[in-house]
């Protein structure tokens, strides 16, 4: 069945109109599904019975079940969703003093096989529809009651594994009869999948980018990150300079130190030399360890001197807060345990 919320405003006119109904029909769905956020089509009282019985005939509303929900000392809160179709998918709310933050996923499972990362090694299974991915920050502001402000594109999956549906759910976010949640406050992170890069620059979106770039060496950001053999960092930073170029925009470059890694000082030195020069930041991450996972967690001393390095190069760097470590919040954790323990509370 077709997922309702896979739809921005004019498609969903479209779909109205190729079911019998006037185009402004679809102006009161979109706000009973984005600004009231009712679970039926019931609830959506200014329909005539007759064309609720043909919304429920032909369409999901994807309500996503809460199958768990962590909360951590310090507000943020961890939500295991389940699917129509069985699967589960991990998404986090971090509470910031400007306001909340929904870290939504894209897919079930990533291809990417990074090695530092828990969704590694849990199958891949598919991407998410764009319904799926506003579906996450639906369910948060319905449980929380409350509103979202900013979007970050870096739970599970691959965004630029899942191009058009990302594309897709960020004009949803955007759409002011909906969600309201302007560009710029949405960000997308990759691990560096370079023709997209390209692709991204071009839509002509006030998002962030950021990038998973982990180490300025090609050796070892491949023994890290599989994807930096299709496309390096010259390819990388190639696209990177004509995103900066055409959008004007900030790049963020995510760094996750890990001890005797990529975190000394002549990797801060390659760091340096390699983003001279270039409209960005970098944001600095003490890695978490995965279980069997081989990377240690930079000590602090460490993490100090490798952001007092880049600082004192002319390169703006920040240490990453690190939120919700209690709960396992970081990417793909809850989902991992789950399926190995899936009796456990
Ligand atoms: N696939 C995208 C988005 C998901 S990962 C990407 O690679 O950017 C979101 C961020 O979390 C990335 O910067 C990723 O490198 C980082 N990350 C994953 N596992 C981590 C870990 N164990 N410790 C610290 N950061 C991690």
């Amino acid at each position: 069945m077709k997922n309702i919320k896979d739809y921005n405003l004019d498609d969903l006119k479209l779909e109205m109109q190729a079911i019998g109904e006037k185009p402004f029909r679809a102006e009161q769905i979109f706000k009973w599904l984005f600004v009231e956020k009712v679970k039926s089509f019931d609830e959506m009282t200014n329909l005539s019975l007759d064309l609720r019985n043909k919304l429920k005939e032909n369409y999901d509303i994807c309500n996503l079940e809460i199958e768990r929900k962590l909360e951590s000392k310090d507000g943020t809160k961890k939500y295991l969703f389940g699917l129509s179709d069985g699967n589960a998918i991990e998404t986090v709310l971090m509470q910031y003093k400007y306001g909340k933050t929904v870290c939504v996923s894209t897919q079930i499972g990533c291809k990417m096989g990074c090695k530092f990362c828990a969704s590694t090694g849990i199958p891949f299974i598919r991407s998410l529809t764009a319904g799926e991915i506003v579906s996450q920050v639906v369910a948060i502001e319905q449980d929380e009651n409350c509103k979202v402000s900013n979007v970050v594109f870096m739970g599970i999956g691959e965004p630029m594994d899942n191009f058009d549906n990302v594309l897709k759910a960020i004009a949803i976010f955007n759409n002011q009869k909906g969600l309201n949640i302007g560009a710029r406050h949405i960000s997308v992170s990759t691990s560096g999948i370079v023709p997209k890069i390209y692709e991204f620059a071009d839509q002509n979106i006030q998002c962030s980018l950021a990038i998973s770039l982990h180490s300025a060496n090609n050796e070892v950001r491949s023994s890290m990150m599989p994807v930096n053999n299709a496309y390096n960092i010259q390819e990388l930073m190639k696209a990177c300079r004509y995103y900066v170029e055409k959008t004007n925009r900030r790049i963020s470059f995510e760094y996750a130190l890990a001890k005797d890694n990529n975190s000394n000082l002549d990797d801060a030195k390659e760091l340096v030399n390699l983003l001279h020069g270039m409209l960005c930041h970098v944001n600095l991450i003490p890695i978490n360890k995965i279980e069997n996972g081989k990377f240690q967690k930079a000590s602090l001393d460490n993490i100090m001197k490798f952001i007092d390095y880049l600082n004192d190069h002319g390169i703006v760097a920040t240490i990453r807060r690190e939120l919700g470590s209690d709960i396992d919040a970081a990417c793909g954790q809850l989902r991992r345990k789950n399926l190995k323990q899936p009796s456990e509370e």
